[in-house]
């Protein structure tokens, strides 16, 4: 079913869902049954997958010579997503990604996540390479969500690349990343709407944000979404801190603040137990404000760890 769909069956009453990540190259599928299964008892309408594009590591042969291999860490984003609709019965959401994909191998994996039944998909840039200093396209890809989301569009009006008899129409419910604190790059919050709105009038069902620690930061970014005429449902993405080293962590990869009040609470923890005591009560009560304010999904970036989540959501719904 479509996410758009599970919101307004829901009549206004907040959703829990989360994200995982694909296990690391090597490690069983059991990985994440095991980050599922905890949260199960919260009836998580949809599961997101994320994916990961290839980086590059360096292999030393015995001879000294240092040689460039193109390595994926975590394959397995559209196969995690067929067991999690088989085993859960529930929606599962992959994450499509600009980065490392030309525009046929988009459509044959689009075309394979029809067969498969997967109804929703998470359209999105995607990060750059771990050794590249910016993202770089694909040759052959796109640079820009807006222009994955034109093809994922296309296909969904029929418009295949190379096809031009009548062809089967997809019918994928679309969600866009944004976020609440600026994205990185964007010289200025104002230009940063526009590209989402740009996102929105393509035809972007739903809006996911990246996690802020500060309710009005999101509140704020509805409302300014509301006043650019962007009307769809807006999903706050969530994570609570489980470490001190997340002080740093968080703000260095994800570009947002964490606010004084929760930072000096973090640094005066006498124990990585308290640290994470604290970073849950955080998020309990940041949880019980979004659902009073009427948040349409409680979205959790889970890491792989399901125990601080399950935490959250027993107090919270
Ligand atoms: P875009 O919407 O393309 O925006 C990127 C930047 O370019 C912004 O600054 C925007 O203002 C600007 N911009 C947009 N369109 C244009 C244009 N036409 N011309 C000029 N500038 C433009 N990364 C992964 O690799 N895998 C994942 O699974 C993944 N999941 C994520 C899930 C969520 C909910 C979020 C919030 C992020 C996720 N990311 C993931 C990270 C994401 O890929 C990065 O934040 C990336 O840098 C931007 O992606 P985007 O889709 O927002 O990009």
């Amino acid at each position: 079913m479509k996410i758009t769909e599970h919101i307004a069956n829901a009549n206004g009453k907040t959703l829990f869902s989360f994200e995982l990540l694909p296990p690391v190259k090597g490690q069983s599928i059991q990985q994440i049954y095991n980050a599922i299964d905890p949260l199960m008892e919260f009836k998580p309408p949809f599961i997101d997958v994320t994916y990961h594009r290839e980086d590059y590591i360096y292999k030393q042969h015995p001879n000294g010579l240092l040689e460039k291999v193109t390595y994926r860490k975590r394959p397995g984003t559209v196969a995690i997503c067929a067991a999690i609709i088989n085993r859960y019965k529930v929606d599962a959401v992959p994450h499509l990604i600009c980065g490392g994909f030309t525009r046929e191998e988009t459509e044959n994996a689009l075309i394979d996540l029809q067969f498969l039944g997967i109804d929703n998909v998470l359209v999105l840039r995607g990060d750059a390479r771990k050794t590249d200093p910016a993202f770089i396209p694909t040759p052959g890809g796109h640079a820009y969500a807006c222009d994955l989301l034109e093809q994922v569009m296309g296909l969904n009006q029929g418009r295949y690349l190379h096809e031009d008899h009548d062809a089967n129409r997809t019918d994928f419910c679309i969600g866009v990343a944004a976020y609440p604190e600026k994205h990185f790059e964007a010289p200025n919050m104002e230009t940063d709407f526009r590209y989402l709105k740009k996102k929105v009038d393509m035809g972007a069902n739903f809006i996911v944000t990246q996690m802020f620690f500060d309710n009005q930061k999101y509140f704020s970014f509805v409302d300014q979404c509301r006043q650019h005429g962007i009307n769809i449902p807006i999903i706050p993405g969530l994570k609570p801190i489980t470490s001190s080293k997340q002080l740093i962590n968080l703000p260095k990869i994800f570009h947002i603040d964490i606010p004084l009040e929760l930072s000096e609470a973090v640094a005066a923890c006498k124990s990585e137990a308290d640290v994470k005591e604290t970073g849950i009560e955080w998020m309990i009560a940041q949880c019980k404000e979004l659902v009073k304010f009427g948040a349409p999904v409680l979205h959790f970036y889970t890491m792989g760890n399901p125990e601080p989540t399950k935490r959250i959501a027993q107090a919270v719904f």
